[in-house]
């Protein structure tokens, strides 16, 4: 499906004749769906390809709504105008999934999130600028329907405070391919998120309060890991751990093997 649609955003240059008829298909195909899916252009690799993306997507956002989630691309970087006339067209999303930190660095995604005001999801990878992590956190937490927030890149004990302090009504945490302080891990277990169902730790490396993989002295790993699933058993309300502690993930091995 999706090499369907690249195909015929390609086709579109070579084939400039047909371009009315094909606009409006390509532009019901690409957009008229309950996801604004801007992760396609990131398939696009010439300029004048990604140029008639961005030419389609304005027609599109001037032209429907009703979007339920917005998935923001991966390598593409729309700059702060555009990123902000997205969030400004499109004020009753429910889910936006950031997978990119660079949008942090070139638009600060706190003015967008000011649109926003009835999510409910919000996934994005954290850039290593910390002060920016607790205002993003304080923004999410004044959209008072949070239920499920994905944050994934370097997590300390400041970002997990945030997030127990400004959201306590969270439902699902996914802290999934990042960077976890040992203390932070269970300060999301000591309670004061009282309605968490699910928590996300999966492929993470835990670093212990030295700035260690906690991996690297299995004593000190196996006492963590008691501590830790004696907590997710006592906490009452959690249905779902997903992590790959104890056993032996391949994800995180070869993640391993490549950092050395
Ligand atoms: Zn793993």
């Amino acid at each position: 499906m999706e090499y369907t649609i690249i195909g015929s955003i390609k086709d579109f240059w070579h084939k400039n004749h047909t371009w009315r008829i094909r606009d409006m298909v390509t532009l019901d195909t690409l957009f008229k769906n309950s996801i604004l899916d801007l992760r396609l252009i990131d398939r696009l690799d010439e300029e004048e390809q990604q140029l008639r993306f961005t030419y389609l997507l304005r027609l599109a956002i001037d032209r429907f709504n009703g979007w339920v989630s917005i998935y923001f691309p991966r390598k593409h970087i729309f700059g702060y105008f555009a990123t902000i006339y997205i969030a400004e067209k499109t004020p009753n999303v429910s889910c936006v999934v950031l997978p990119c930190d660079t949008i942090f660095r070139v638009s600060p995604i706190y003015i967008p999130l000011l649109y926003w005001k009835q999510l409910k999801v919000f996934h994005a990878r954290l850039c290593p600028d910390k002060g920016l992590h607790l205002h993003i956190i304080s923004q999410v937490a004044n959209c008072c329907n949070i239920s499920e927030l994905g944050f994934h890149g370097n997590i300390t004990e400041k970002e997990v405070l945030a997030i127990v302090e400004g959201l306590p009504k969270l439902r699902i945490l996914d802290f999934s391919d990042s960077t976890l302080s040992s203390k932070a891990l269970l300060m999301v277990l000591d309670g004061k998120l009282k309605y968490l169902y699910e928590l996300n730790v999966l492929h993470c490396l835990i670093k212990d309060v030295d700035g260690k993989d906690i991996g690297a002295h299995m004593d000190r790993l196996r006492d963590f890991k008691k501590e830790l699933l004696n907590k997710a058993c006592n906490f009452k309300g959690l249905k779902k751990f997903i992590h790959c502690f104890g056993k032996s993930c391949e994800h995180c091995k070869d993640k391993s093997l490549a950092s050395k």
